[in-house]
C-alpha cells in the first residue's frame, strides 16, 4: 500500500530540485503517494505566509514532510520557518549523516559519521536579558527529558544500523551542572546497550579529533549549540554543505530536507544540484520502512557521481539538473 507523505516545493532552487527528486522516486517505484504544496516566498508575497493552513494540515495528516529550502524573508518577524517547524511539531532529534563520497575529492576519505543533535533547548531557547548597559546573560537549558530522547535515539539508530559506536559530546568539565546532566543520562543509557561502545570527547577536544582522526569516528550525540557547529564541520570534512541531507524527528513527526538553503544566485538557471535532497528523501524511505527502495536510489547517485559524466556545476561538472536526473534514473 502507498504511504502519502507532504511535499513542500520551497523557493529558489526548491521547486528544481524538488522536482528532480520527485522523478527520482517515481523512477524507483517508491510506494508513496504525494501531496505536494508552493510554499515560501511566492506564497508570501501574496498573503504574508510562508507555508499555507492547508500545507500544515497536509503534514500534520500524513506526519511525513520532504521539504527543500526556504528563503528567510529580510526585515521579517521570524527567525527561521525551520526554527518554526521544529518547536510546532516538538522534531527534538537533528541527524545530520555526513558520508565521504568518491566523487568529492577531499582530505578526509572514509569519513562516515552521524550526528545527532538535540533540537529544541540549550542556548537555543533564545532566553537572553539584558543585566545592565554591559551585561548579557543568556540562558542555557539542559532537561532530563530532552536529554533521554535524543541520547536515546542516537543508541537505537546505532543499534538498528549496525553502527559500532556512540559518543557523548559535552563539556562537562566547566559547566558541571547542565552537560554534567547530559553525560551521566548519556552513561545510564548507554547501560542499556551493552553491544555498542560508548565514551565520550570535550567538545573542544572532539574539534581537534574530527579534523585529525575523523575516520575514528562513528555516531555522535550533543546538546544543541555543540550539534549546531560540529554538524557544520562534519559537512566540512566531505566536501561542504551541499552534499549534507538531514532528518529532523519527533515522537510523531518527521521532517526530511538538505541541508543547504534556497541557493537564489542560481534559481532559475537549471544547474542546482538535488543531490541533498534526494538523500534525504532516502532517510525519508529508511524511515517508512522503505529500505530496498533507498539502498537502491543510493546506488545509482554513488555509480552516476562516480562517472563524473553528468556532474553539476557545483561538483565542476557541466550537466543541468535535468541531466544529472536523467542520469540517475538511467542509472536505477
Ligand atoms: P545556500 O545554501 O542557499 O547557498 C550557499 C551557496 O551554495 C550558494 O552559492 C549556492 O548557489 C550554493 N548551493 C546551495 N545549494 C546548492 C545546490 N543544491 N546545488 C548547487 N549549489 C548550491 O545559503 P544562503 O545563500 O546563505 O541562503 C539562501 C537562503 O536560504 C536564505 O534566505 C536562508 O535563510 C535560506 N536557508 C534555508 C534553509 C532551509 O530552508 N532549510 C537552510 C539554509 C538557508
Amino acid at each position: 500500500m502507498k504511504k502519502t507523505i507532504t511535499v513542500f516545493k520551497g523557493d529558489g532552487i526548491g521547486p528544481e530540485i524538488t522536482d528532480a527528486v520527485l522523478a527520482i522516486l517515481q523512477a524507483a517505484q517508491a510506494p508513496l503517494a504525494y501531496e505536494v504544496y508552493s510554499v515560501g516566498i511566492p506564497l508570501y508575497e501574496q498573503c504574508g505566509e510562508l507555508i499555507s493552513e492547508e500545507a500544515f494540515a497536509s503534514f500534520e495528516r500524513n506526519k511525513v514532510l520532504l521539504k527543500s529550502p526556504i528563503t528567510t524573508p529580510i526585515g521579517s518577524g521570524f527567525r527561521s520557518i525551520n526554527v518554526l517547524l521544529r518547536k510546532k511539531y516538538d522534531l527534538y532529534a537533528n541527524v545530520r549523516p555526513a558520508k565521504s563520497n568518491p566523487a568529492i575529492a577531499t582530505p578526509f576519505p572514509d569519513v562516515d559519521i552521524v550526528t545527532f543533535r538535540e533540537n529544541t533547548e540549550d542556548l537555543y531557547v533564545g532566553v537572553e536579558e539584558q543585566i545592565d548597559a554591559d551585561t548579557v546573560h543568556a540562558t542555557k537549558i539542559i532537561t532530563r527529558k530532552a536529554s533521554e530522547r535524543i541520547i536515546e535515539a542516537a543508541f537505537r539508530y546505532a543499534a538498528d544500523n549496525q553502527r559500532k559506536r556512540v559518543t557523548c559530546v559535552h563539556k562537562a568539565n566547566i559547566l558541571k551542572m547542565s552537560d554534567g546532566l547530559f553525560l551521566s543520562i548519556f552513561h545510564d543509557i548507554a547501560k542499556r546497550y551493552p553491544t555498542i561502545e560508548s565514551d565520550d570527547r570535550i567538545v573542544d577536544n572532539m574539534c581537534m579529533q574530527l579534523v585529525q582522526y575523523p575516520q575514528r569516528y562513528d555516531v555522535l550525540v550533543m546538546p544543541n549549540l555543540y550539534g549546531d557547529i560540529l554538524s557544520d564541520l562534519t559537512s566540512g570534512l566531505i566536501g561542504g554543505l551541499g552534499l549534507m541531507p538531514s532528518a529532523n524527528l519527533g515522537s510523531e513527526y518527521a521532517m526530511f530536507e538538505a541541508v543547504h538553503g534556497s541557493a537564489p544566485d542560481i534559481a532559475g538557471k537549471h544547474i542546482a544540484n538535488p543531490t541533498a535532497l534526494l538523500w534525504s528523501a532516502c532517510m525519508m524511505l529508511d524511515h517508512l520502512g522503505e529500505q530496498t527502495v533507498a539502498a537502491r536510489i543510493r546506488k545509482a547517485v554513488d555509480q552516476v557521481l562516480a562517472d563524473k559524466k553528468a556532474l553539476t556545476p557545483d561538483l565542476g561538472g557541466s550537466a543541468t539538473t535535468q541531466q544529472y536526473t536523467q542520469a540517475v534514473i538511467e542509472a536505477l
